[in-house]
């Protein structure tokens, strides 16, 4: 019988490194939307494999493709079968890796892509969003030991039941840290679209600063809040096994932003790190039903619930639009009187420092009344303050918490 070797993921913390040198670098969407862009990607892989390093590459689906594939699925079927949809939707960044090969090759250096099952990426079998459960990287490590460059299609894993699985929007991050763990490699460096880790989505807050630091648990808000710089899935990883994430721009050099552990400069600097935002949540509210049956029929629907409010027999609860389907499914199920909101929108504010300085809820609620909006729901969390205002006004109350909380200034970046 042949024997797998295999590193599982939870065992890495802690344990030696691996052959210095190791760096993991994913480029995102943006960064391979077209076939220039890939042979870009490959002279920075070229780069970094002839300054020393042994390099793995994570590379996401060339620009919209993922959505493409969508569309067209849904186009075939209201209510595509989901393991299906797992075997259209991870086509994307296996084209990508193999065109970046291709690419490497004619640069003199040699190359190996692989999709997520050959570099040994295994998940549960929860499609659409799958666990990943261990990385056997046998097969990555050999091709390193013999001197190549290699590709690994992100998002993507073979599950326990031998199907190809998918890890949720914004999965290349997790392939990333998943394999940086699983390596022992020096950094997992993450190319994206803007520089870096800014203290609001540069698309709306056009004086955002890019932050030199930020530690996991504010990256954690930050990413669940709404700042899809990075999965959040990516981030509990990183943090689980001490990965440093950087997060650059794949279009020049400058260095980015770094995400470690929380150390005294990073609370010496502005109280507040960021401010985010989404528009993608809906707000539920259940009448008359017992907590824990209501999450347990949630959590075994496999939708996940961000913020909850309870007063009385009432519970608010806010999950992401993408999993409103499975959502209202379940709601059914258990047959309550539910109801259900999409027009509002969820601006949070967020930082370490918050823990040490008082007075934050009070400007936050004042700034938002300057503007004539009473947030519908409040949730917080010792480095969060996350408010429910009405989707149009979302933007508005992101740029003047920003300006309120000083973000615009040049000490917000945390510059050291
Ligand atoms: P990629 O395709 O490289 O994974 P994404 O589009 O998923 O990139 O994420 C990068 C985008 O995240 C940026 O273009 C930016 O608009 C958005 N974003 C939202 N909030 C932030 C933030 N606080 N800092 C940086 N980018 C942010
Ligand atoms: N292509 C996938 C997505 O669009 C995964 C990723 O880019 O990280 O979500
Ligand atoms: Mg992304």
């Amino acid at each position: 019988m042949a024997t797998t070797q295999f590193e599982g993921v939870p065992a890495v913390t802690g344990e030696a490194p691996g052959p210095s040198g190791t760096v993991v670098m994913k480029f995102g969407g943006t960064s391979v939307a077209e076939t220039g862009r890939i042979k870009a990607v490959a002279q920075r892989l070229v780069a970094a494999r002839e300054a020393g390093n042994r390099v793995v590459a994570v590379l996401s689906a060339m620009g919209d493709t993922t959505d493409e594939l969508l569309r067209l699925a849904n186009e075939v079927s209201p209510t595509p079968v989901p393991r299906e949809v797992d075997m259209l939707i991870s086509v994307g960044e296996r084209v990508s890796c193999a065109l970046c090969a291709m690419a490497i090759h004619d640069l003199g250096q040699e190359a190996i892509s692989l999709t997520g099952s050959q570099a040994g990426i295994v998940t549960d079998t929860v499609h659409g969003r799958a666990k990943i459960v261990d990385v056997r990287a046998r097969r990555i490590h050999e091709a390193l030991d013999a001197d190549r460059i290699v590709l690994v299609a992100g998002f993507q894993g073979v599950s326990t039941d031998y199907d190809v699985t998918t890890l949720g929007r914004g999965g290349s991050n997790l392939t990333a840290v998943a394999l940086a763990a699983a390596l022992g490699a020096d950094a997992c460096e993450m190319y994206t679209d803007v520089e870096g880790v800014f203290t609001a989505d540069p698309r709306v807050v056009p004086t955002a600063r890019k932050l030199h630091a930020v530690s996991y648990e504010e990256m954690l808000e930050m990413a669940a809040s709404g700042a899809k710089v990075l999965q959040l899935r990516s981030v509990e990883l990183a943090r689980n096994h001490g990965v440093k994430v950087h997060v650059r721009s794949s279009f020049s050099d400058a260095p980015g932003t770094w995400i470690r552990e929380e150390d005294e400069r990073m609370l010496e600097k502005a109280i507040i790190s960021g401010v985010t935002h989404t528009i993608e949540e809906s707000v539920y509210r259940v009448d008359r039903i017992d907590a824990a049956r209501l999450f347990e029929a949630l959590s075994d629907a496999g939708v996940s619930v961000d913020t909850i409010v309870q007063t009385g027999p009432e519970i608010v609860f806010s999950g992401p639009s993408s999993e409103a389907a499975d959502t209202s499914a379940a709601l059914d199920r258990l047959g309550v009187s539910w109801t259900s909101r999409d027009d509002l929108g969820k601006v949070s504010v967020i930082g370490a420092g918050m823990k040490t300085h008082p007075g934050v809820a009070g400007r936050t609620f004042s700034t938002l009344a300057q503007l004539g909006i009473a947030p519908e729901i409040v949730a917080t969390s010792p480095i969060k303050i996350a408010c429910f205002v009405d989707r149009d006004r979302v933007e508005d109350a992101v740029r003047s918490l920003h300006s309120a909380f000083d973000l615009d200034a040049e000490e917000a970046a945390r510059a050291h």
